[in-house]
């Protein structure tokens, strides 16, 4: 392989590198920014959610602050929690009683609302009456009820989800006082079924509610431990079997998701794109902390999403258009400078032979002369005619002629050195520049080509010789009398009785025969 050839390769690799690059870089550009998007979509989507909770979490406030205010803190019932504060087991006893009467109409009346608790409790957070469940009480709720015990020591109503003894749920409670000595506190709260109602109301799709199944191991009574039942999503939640959980595209909700998974254990919020039928599918997990801000429950949201859809396409044909506006632009490029290639090579070479035509060998021999002037290397030319050629056209046909031409000029290429510039000087002449070679020189190379035309075959019909005439450069001439002496001397040496060699050492006038 040439050296030209060597580095032609080369630039075509690194060519073909930097394009492929610049592929790969659309295509990644574009890949990121999608993702960049799908980031901000679900970001977005786990924010209307959030809020959507919030307002469903205020409006349960003020409509418990109401049933509170109006049916709980009454002058009769904070007497009766002081009485049996102050009182003893007995008396404890008979104000339960007695209080659980009072109350029952009440708690019905709520119950109608979804309230599910109404649990009364003292300053020293025990239980004295769970209006859902009268015979459990007298347990110390401290350890595992922070809201009570904190609304207990600060007098202040607190809001707050909270897993307790049997049912977990996002708790309201309140102080109460009798005579503004604090007597105790009272927890009016929804069953979770009313608060996913409500996000149903808002936002029609499937929601999935799990509390962590650590906490309802350490904190609910062993007989109320059926309220729960494993989860369907996770192993690390439980769900809720007071819940009637309708889940029309569970089976678009991939709950093998390896980021879906971590992100439960883990205790962060976040979302995935699934897929159901071919159509995205938007999972968002929504974690409810307690009062002390860790993650105890969960609420999960499946849903389609044809935002999604939409963006999708929209990555898919940008990436289509990019890829095929990119390719075709390099194509178009390459095509460009192939086409320019050819041109450049049909306007400087012969199309017969190959070699240089007659407009490239002035301008190199032009450039040969100029660099003469500088460097003074030695500079000769050859002319070469072939002998009778007129011959071998009218007695084998012109395609016979064209054949020699052929084959005479691969000859001279593989006998002249390869800083020889070889052309077609017309018809069945040519002209060789011989750089850093002088008159000697030239001479026998001359005859080498001479000897290797009459020797090869040039042409199986009739053996075919050439006449060349030689001449070097003295730095006097031009380029139009440096020819001209080579032809002279061609034309001499053809007199002379063709197939031989004949040349003008510079100043000497007169052919040298070789
Ligand atoms: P001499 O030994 O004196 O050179 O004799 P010759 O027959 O070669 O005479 P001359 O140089 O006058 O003949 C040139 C011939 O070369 C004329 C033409 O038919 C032929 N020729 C020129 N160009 C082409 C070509 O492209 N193809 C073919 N086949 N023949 C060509
Ligand atoms: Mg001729
Ligand atoms: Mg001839």
């Amino acid at each position: 392989m040439s050296m030209k050839t060597k580095q032609t390769t080369a630039i075509h690799v690194v060519i073909t590198l930097l394009a492929s690059a610049g592929l790969v870089g659309i295509i990644s550009l574009l890949s990121i920014n999608f993702k960049n998007q799908t980031e901000e979509h679900v970001e977005n989507n786990l924010l209307i959610l959030d809020s959507r909770i919030e307002t469903i979490i205020r409006n349960l406030e003020i409509f418990s602050s109401y049933a509170f205010s109006r049916d709980v803190d009454t002058a009769m019932v904070n007497e009766m929690i002081a009485r049996a504060w102050n009182g003893t087991a007995a008396e404890r006893d008979a104000i339960r009683t007695e209080l659980y009467g009072l109350m029952l109409p009440v708690y019905q009346q709520m119950e109608r609302y979804h309230f599910r608790q109404l649990h009364f409790h003292f300053p020293d957070t025990t239980s004295f009456l769970r209006m859902h469940a009268p015979e459990l009480f007298g347990d110390y709720l401290g350890d595992i009820r922070s809201t009570v015990r904190t609304v207990n020591q600060t007098q202040t109503a607190i809001t707050a989800f909270e897993e307790g003894r049997i049912y977990n749920g996002y708790r309201f409670v309140y102080p109460l006082f009798w005579n503004g000595q604090h007597c105790g506190s009272v927890e009016v709260s929804f069953a979770m079924s009313s608060f996913l109602s409500r996000l149903r109301d808002l936002k029609n799709c499937d929601y999935y509610f799990g509390v962590r199944k650590d906490i309802v191991e350490s904190t609910v009574f062993e007989s109320q431990q059926s309220n729960y039942r494993e989860s369907t999503f996770s192993t690390v939640y439980l769900e809720d079997g007071g819940l009637s959980q309708d889940h029309p595209m569970s089976q678009a909700f991939n709950y093998k998701s390896k980021a879906l998974e971590q992100l439960l254990a883990e205790g962060r919020d976040g979302g995935i794109v699934s897929e159901l039928a071919g159509k995205p599918v938007l999972v968002l997990v929504n974690h409810i902390k307690n009062l002390a801000a860790n993650p105890v429950g969960v609420i999960i949201s499946v849903d389609n999403d044809p935002a999604y859809e939409v963006m999708r396409g929209g990555f898919f044909a940008l990436l289509i258009v990019s890829t095929f506006g990119y390719v075709g632009l390099v194509l178009a490029l390459y095509l460009l400078h192939t086409e320019r290639k050819r041109l450049h090579i049909m306007s400087s070479t012969d199309s017969l032979t190959g070699l240089c035509n007659r407009r490239t060998i002035s301008a190199v021999l032009e450039h040969e002369l100029q660099r003469y002037e500088r460097y003074k290397t030695p500079l000769s030319v050859m002319i070469i005619d072939i002998d009778d050629f007129k011959q071998v056209n009218d007695t084998y046909g012109h395609e016979e002629g064209d054949k020699v031409l052929k084959k005479l000029a691969t000859i001279m290429m593989s006998t002249l050195r390869s800083t020889d510039t070889i052309g077609r000087w017309g018809g069945e002449e040519f002209i060789t520049i011989l750089q850093n070679t002088p008159f000697e020189a030239a001479m026998i190379a001359a005859n080498k080509l001479r000897e290797s035309v009459e020797k090869n075959q040039v042409s199986e019909k009739k053996t075919i010789t050439i006449s060349v005439g030689v001449s070097t450069y003295t730095g006097k001439e031009t380029m139009d009398t440096l020819v001209g002496r080579a032809d002279t001397a061609m034309y001499q040496a053809k007199r002379s009785g063709k197939n031989r060699v004949l040349g003008y050492s510079g100043e000497n006038p007169l052919p040298n025969t070789n």
